[in-house]
C-alpha cells in the first residue's frame, strides 16, 4: 500500500494555507529520537521545509512479536521482521528531524495464511 495520495492532499492543504505548519509538523519527541538513531536517509528533501533531514523508519506489528510489537526499527530490519511474522505489518514512516513533519509513507502486510 502506498500513502502518497493522502500525503499529497495534506501537503496541498498546507500550501493553500488550510493547515498550519504546526498542525502537520507534529512529530512526537520519541519519534524524532527514533528517527535520529534508526532513520535511514531519504533520497529526497523534506516536502515541508525543503531540508535534507528527512529520515525513514519502520514500525512493526505482529501478534508473535511480544515486547518488540510496535517498536521502531531500521527500515530493512523492520521489513524482514514483519515478513517472517504471521499477520505481520510494517509501516514505513517519513520523519523530518528539522521541522518535525511526519507521515506514513508505505505499509507492508505479510501474508496471513
Ligand atoms: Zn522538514
Amino acid at each position: 500500500m502506498d500513502y502518497t495520495l493522502a500525503k499529497r492532499a495534506l501537503l496541498r492543504e498546507f500550501r493553500q494555507g488550510l493547515l498550519s505548519r504546526l498542525e502537520i509538523c507534529d512529530a512526537h519527541p520519541e519519534l524524532i529520537r527514533a528517527a535520529r538513531y534508526l532513520g535511514a536517509e531519504a533520497s529526497r528533501p523534506c516536502p515541508v521545509c525543503g531540508g535534507f533531514e528527512l529520515r525513514l523508519l519502520a514500525y512493526v506489528y505482529a501478534d508473535g512479536l511480544q515486547r518488540n510489537n510496535g517498536r521502531a526499527f531500521e527500515v530493512e530490519e523492520g521489513l524482514k521482521l514483519a515478513a517472517r511474522q504471521r499477520g505481520g505489518a510494517c509501516y514505513v514512516v517519513e520523519v523530518c528531524t528539522n521541522c518535525y513533519w511526519n507521515h506514513l509513507a508505505e505499509a507492508f502486510l505479510a501474508r496471513t495464511g
